[in-house]
């Protein structure tokens, strides 16, 4: 269903270029500099779970690195009231690797020379089998920019076949127009994850030179017309790792900085939250990692990357703002780390995943069948670093005194 509301109040561009976050983080990072303790504490005080920027900035200040345990300790009841303890399960499904972009960080970029592939819809149904095998009941087709190799009929066709094995159904593939996604909609998908990658306006150009991509305001209005379709679920993320743009010698922009990312894309989320009652929105954490051949993601791999402690302050920074979005965390970040995660504010997490087409059928025992694809080498988008099955994964979850599930249940209540 397309939304016929109307939008009040100014849009996402204006909003972030009016408060200094689409560009010139100097200012931001000065005011998080000189954030005080005693501002991090009254904070805390009133950290119900909902949002103001004020808010935001005082947990995600260098001063908050000395307040983390009370952080976690506010994460974790806020998580358990909204989401019980649970954590949903998903698997990524690997459609094609054909890109149009060239994203210096990306391993699909389409100036990368290696032999890529597109799953036919039996292929990837014989993939989406193997995922339900191992009990997941919510997917997410993930496939490079490039619409003439996944069309829209492609994707809805699949869709519709893929409805009767998996509860929820969503997508992170290419932008698209509000009556594209109300088609896909109608098809039984009902999320879209769509990341910013970096609200920088000058980084974001430098990272995306070439294709639709490259076009900034497109990407940022992206998620209005998700949510205009009437999509329950709104992916948000950024990039987490970028090196800086250095140009001649001259650093341009301090771009790396997550602290000032983190502000733009709770603005984000905040400004669609508003706007569309029905959607809801949920952010990831993608850090950069290894990809073929991408040498700028390894560079940032070794010297920007952020650490530990601050991916963690961000992701609570985020649930004692947003109470009620989900917190996802993918098979990039080891098995150590989201195991502790699991009790900080995690929603979500995906497990045993491929990042390949065609990857989940190579790891079977039998031979590949006719018409199968060759094994994926160079045609991941990036290296995962949580290898552990999905069953392993179950395990840990129970262990930590959680519930995995692998089912959307809120699907149920989301029918018209
Ligand atoms: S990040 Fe996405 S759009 Fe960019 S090159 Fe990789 S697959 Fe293509």
């Amino acid at each position: 269903m397309i939304s016929t509301r109307k939008y009040l109040g100014p849009d996402i561009k204006t909003i972030l270029a009016e408060k200094g976050l689409d560009s010139n983080g100097r200012l931001w990072r000065d005011r998080l500099e000189n954030t005080s303790g005693r501002e991090v504490e009254r904070a805390l005080a009133c950290a119900t779970g909902s949002y103001s920027l004020e808010k935001l900035l005082a947990f995600i200040s260098p001063a908050a690195e000395d307040y983390l345990e009370e952080m976690a300790q506010l994460a974790r009841q806020l998580t358990v009231q909204r989401f019980g303890r649970t954590i949903r399960l998903y698997a990524p499904l690997y459609l094609s690797n054909f890109c149009v972009n060239s994203c210096r960080y990306c391993g699909f970029n389409r100036e990368n020379k290696f032999k890529r592939t597109r799953l036919t819809i039996e292929q990837a149904l014989t993939e989406a089998d193997i995922i339900a095998a191992e009990g997941f009941r919510d997917i997410l087709l993930v496939s490079s920019e490039d619409r003439k190799i996944v069309s829209i009929e492609y994707l809805t066709e699949l869709a519709k076949k893929l409805r009767s094995k998996f509860s929820s159904i969503s997508i992170e593939v290419y932008q698209m127009g509000v009556a594209e996604y109300a088609k896909l909609f109608e098809a039984g998908i009902k999320g879209v994850t769509v990341y910013q990658e970096t609200y920088d306006r000058e980084a974001y150009a430098y990272y995306h030179p070439a294709g639709p991509k490259s076009d900034y305001d497109n990407r940022l209005d992206t998620p209005d017309r998700v949510a205009a379709a009437g999509m329950r679920e709104i992916g948000l993320g950024v990039l987490l790792g970028l090196v800086p743009l250095e140009v001649d010698g001259l650093l341009l922009t301090g771009q790396a900085d997550w602290r000032v990312e983190t502000l733009a894309l709770a603005e984000h989320a905040h400004y669609l939250v508003k706007r569309y009652w029905r959607s809801r929105v949920s952010f990831s954490f993608p850090r950069l990692r290894p990809a073929y051949p991408a040498p700028e993601a390894v560079a940032g791999q070794s010297k920007h990357l952020l650490s530990d402690k601050n991916l963690v302050q961000m992701m609570m920074a985020l649930r004692l703002c947003f109470a009620d979005a989900g917190l996802v965390l993918s098979t990039r970040e080891r098995a150590e780390l989201r195991d502790r995660l699991i009790k900080l504010g995690t929603t979500k997490m995906s497990a045993g995943s491929k990042t390949c087409p065609g990857g989940y059928s190579e790891q079977t025992d039998a031979p590949p069948k006719a018409g199968m694809i060759r094994p994926c080498v160079a045609g991941r988008q990036f290296e995962i670093d949580d290898s552990r099955s999905p069953a392993q994964v179950a395990a840990m979850i129970r262990a930590q005194g959680a519930e995995p599930v692998w089912k959307d249940w809120d699907s149920a209540f989301d029918e018209d």
